[in-house]
């Protein structure tokens, strides 16, 4: 892409009345848009980012097992009288142009609950499991810290089906591991804990994945020794590690990306969700849900990965892969550095192809945070070369522009 095509203008400063870094950094590198206080519009390079987390993440679902599915955000209120929870705080309340009760989807148990139900009747249609990238809504009292706490946000949500008990522990024994694996490839792996959390009405405990970040709402006791956490809100029930017994734990401040969670049949009984076993016998369905918030997700990377500066993106969620900048008004220069573009392949390159300074182009690069940023000006032809220099790097080195390869 060309910033001559980029509709987006980097600001030379940070918006005024933010104070977390994702919603400073992204907004003043032209990657969010606040429309008003927990609702964004993601511009082409934000986009691009959260389209690289998201396919990330429906790589590692559909390797779970997992079967992509787009359920309607506008759901019949009468659903969530079925299950009690027609009164909870975030739910926003619509009425259509009939008359019809409506709400939009904070979550999906009570939408999919009865969507599975028209396909499952059998011991053999089990386990199931189906899952969605989707915008939810909620009316949260706090929306702030950015994209940590969205009105509209994005999420993943996965619901699993299973005959008993031990067919869901086994699955959401996999599912902790399929979500370390999703936070390491995201470049969270190594600050990502797998907490131990309060489980709400109808199970004991969850288990949440803490993010550390200075931005975050929740606090958790981590374990250096195993790699776990307990949140703040259960850590008088046990005061160790649960699973390593250590008792030297660390307080710190985090954010949880995801959760994952045992719903036992508190959706299937209101639905009357059932299966036949081998006998004949009607039973019901056992459940699990297991939820990552995308653009939260995007935002906790955000408040990690940047200096000064601005953003250094990890190699497979930049925006792009290299940043081609061209410096001074030579025409060979403009011509050959148009060359380059052409080789590497447009679709993960930004080519800086605008008349600007070369100080007000570096800016600008340091500020976005491409991993690689390569200037091509009259100096470098001289020597048939580019220079290099890796965002994350001070080096700088001249390369023969026929070894170059993004
Ligand atoms: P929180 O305790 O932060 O309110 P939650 O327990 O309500 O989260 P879930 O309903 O399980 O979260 O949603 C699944 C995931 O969606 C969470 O782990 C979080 O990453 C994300 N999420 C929840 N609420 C928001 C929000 N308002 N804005 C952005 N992401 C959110
Ligand atoms: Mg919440």
């Amino acid at each position: 892409m060309r910033h001559s095509e980029l509709f987006v203008k980097t600001l030379r400063t940070p918006p005024k009345n933010e104070e977390s870094v994702n919603a400073k950094l992204l907004e003043q590198a032209g990657f969010v848009q606040k429309l008003m206080a927990g609702v964004y519009t993601f511009l082409p390079l934000g986009l691009r980012v959260l389209n690289k987390i998201e396919n990330i993440v429906r790589e590692e679902m559909n390797k779970a097992g997992g079967q992509e599915v787009l359920m309607p955000a506008l759901h019949p209120q009468d659903n969530y009288i079925k299950t009690g929870r027609e009164n909870i705080d975030v739910l926003f309340h619509i009425e259509s142009a009939t008359g019809k009760k409506m709400v939009l989807g904070q979550s999906h148990e009570e939408i999919v609950v009865p969507l599975v139900k028209h396909f499952i009747s059998s011991y053999r249609d089990l386990p199931l499991s189906v899952y969605q990238i989707q915008t939810k809504f909620r009316n949260e009292l706090r929306a702030k810290s950015g994209l940590f706490r969205g009105i509209e946000f994005r999420m993943k949500d996965m619901y699993s089906f299973h005959r008993d008990e031990k067919n869901f522990e086994n699955y959401y024994a996999k599912m902790q591991e399929v979500y370390s694996e999703v936070f390491k490839r995201v470049g969270l792996g190594e600050r990502t804990y797998l907490t131990r959390a309060s489980g709400g009405t109808f199970s004991k405990y969850s288990d949440e994945f803490q993010t550390l970040t200075e931005s975050g709402e929740d606090m958790i006791y981590v374990c250096d020794k195993c790699h776990t956490a307990i949140n703040d809100e259960v850590i008088n029930d046990f005061k160790k590690c649960q699973t390593c017994g250590n008792s030297d734990l660390r307080k710190e401040k985090s954010i949880e990306v995801g959760n994952i969670f045992p719903l036992k049949t508190r959706y299937s009984d209101p639905f009357g969700l059932t299966y036949k076993d081998e006998s004949g016998a009607n039973k019901p369905v056992v459940m699990g849900c297991y939820g990552i918030g995308m653009t939260r997700l995007l935002g906790a990377v955000a408040e990690i990965y940047h200096d000064e500066k601005g953003f250094i993106w990890p190699e497979n969620l930049a925006p792009f892969k290299a940043h081609l900048i061209v410096l001074g008004d030579s025409a060979e220069a403009r011509q050959k550095t148009e060359e380059i573009y052409a080789i590497l392949g447009v679709s993960e390159v930004l080519f800086d192809d605008s008349p600007r300074s070369a100080g007000e182009k570096f800016a600008d690069s340091d500020l976005i945070g491409i991993p690689l940023r390569i200037v091509v000006s009259e100096k470098t032809l001289k020597e048939d070369s580019v220079e290099l220099k890796r965002r994350d790097s001070r080096e700088t080195k001249l390369v023969k522009i026929k070894e170059l390869h993004v």
